[in-house]
């Protein structure tokens, strides 16, 4: 089916986990997809191999100056057993994003999708099929040079790989416990926040190490200059209903531009709320806490899908949104997103590719 690519069958598949068992990110599948650039000949030799290690050599420039991108996005089984993918092109859109901030070459989407399906499609007896699970793809590219200066790499690594993973929340989706940083920032306007660069995660590790030692599971962040404006949650993006309306912080360059984002603001919209993307400050979040007008706090992003909020946290000033429990806005976009995803609930809006 997806015979443009060279396939290298793995002669020693690798024994099943258990599927209840999956976590995040911890299992492999027998196969990954490698492809190769070289400055004068572009991107050549699309191929499916055995996943394993790879050589690389010391001065690789990626270990040194971080030039890398990735994306990620997940494939379910459908009941019938057809298999989905949500709104991949969107993630091939947002590499050639990244790719730009980070002087990495531009590459095709339509082959990028191409090279999901194909390698979805060699290991599709990897999906889980269990409740909640479904098999994570990764997509990334590195710099390749073995070369010790500070520079564009001339060569460069496109790959997948993928991992079966269980439901995000094995216990049902609850409210999360965020804590507002105010000592750390993860990104300003010039910065990479807006790519998906490996760098801006490294330097978030600390912040999150912080606040879990405080029984926090994540960060809030606010913005690097002012320390005011809400940005995002972790790897979340975070949306607000006050008085009924949705907010959410507007897309000004330090932000990462989420596809679970723009999906709730499309079924929210759809749906008949008022949706304002705009700035809006901590401050504005404690205050309508204060006069009983923050009904709802949630994330939004492709690994938890919807994740409401239950308490924020500011230096030691604690509040508790909607009793600690999942409201109905955030149920809904949980259902409805989950449900396209897995082919239970119709695909209106033409979101999903079949494999
Ligand atoms: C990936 C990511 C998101 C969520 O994006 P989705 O496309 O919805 O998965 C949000 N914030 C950051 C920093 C991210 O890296």
């Amino acid at each position: 089916m997806y015979s443009d690519f060279k396939i290298i069958k793995t002669t020693s598949p690798k024994s099943r986990p258990d599927q209840n068992n999956l976590g995040f990110g911890k299992y492999f599948t027998d196969h990954m997809f490698i492809m190769d650039y070289t400055e004068g000949k572009g991107w050549h030799d699309p191929r499916i191999v055995p996943y394993g290690p790879l050589p690389l050599e010391p001065s690789t420039m990626v270990l040194h100056y971080g030039q890398a991108i990735f994306e990620g996005l997940k494939a379910y089984k459908a009941k019938d057993g057809s298999i989905q993918l949500f709104r991949p092109y969107k993630n091939m859109e947002r590499i050639n994003i990244s790719n730009t901030r980070m002087c990495i070459p531009q590459i095709d989407p339509e082959t990028c999708v191409r090279a999901v399906k194909a390698i979805v499609d060699t290991d599709r007896d990897w999906i889980p099929t269990a409740e909640g699970t479904s098999l994570y793809i990764r997509p990334f590219i590195f710099a390749t040079d073995a070369y010790l200066g500070v520079k564009p790499s001339s060569t460069y690594k496109f790959m997948i790989i993928m991992s079966p993973v269980g439901a995000y929340y094995p216990q049902g989706i609850n409210p999360v416990k965020i804590y507002v940083e105010s000592k750390y920032v993860r990104a300003v306007k010039g910065g990479t926040g807006f790519a998906k660069t490996p760098g801006n995660y490294a330097s978030s590790i600390k912040a999150q190490m912080e606040a879990y030692e405080k029984g926090y599971i994540q960060v809030l962040w606010l913005d690097g200059i002012e320390r005011k404006y809400i940005e995002e949650v972790g790897s979340m993006n975070v949306f607000f209903k006050i008085n009924g309306e949705i907010i959410t912080p507007s897309l000004e360059g330090s932000i990462l531009a989420g596809i679970t984002r723009d999906s709730s603001i499309f079924l929210l919209k759809k749906w008949g709320y008022k949706v304002t993307e705009r700035r809006i400050s901590i401050d504005e979040i404690f205050t309508a806490h204060k006069n009983s007008a923050l009904e709802e706090a949630f994330g939004t992003g492709t690994a938890a899908v919807i994740s409401p909020i239950g308490e924020l946290n500011r230096d030691g000033n604690s509040i508790i949104i909607n009793n600690n429990e999942i409201g109905p806005t955030s149920m809904n976009l949980y259902n409805t997103i989950t449900g396209i995803q897995s082919g239970t609930v119709k695909d209106e809006a033409g979101w999903i590719e079949k494999v």
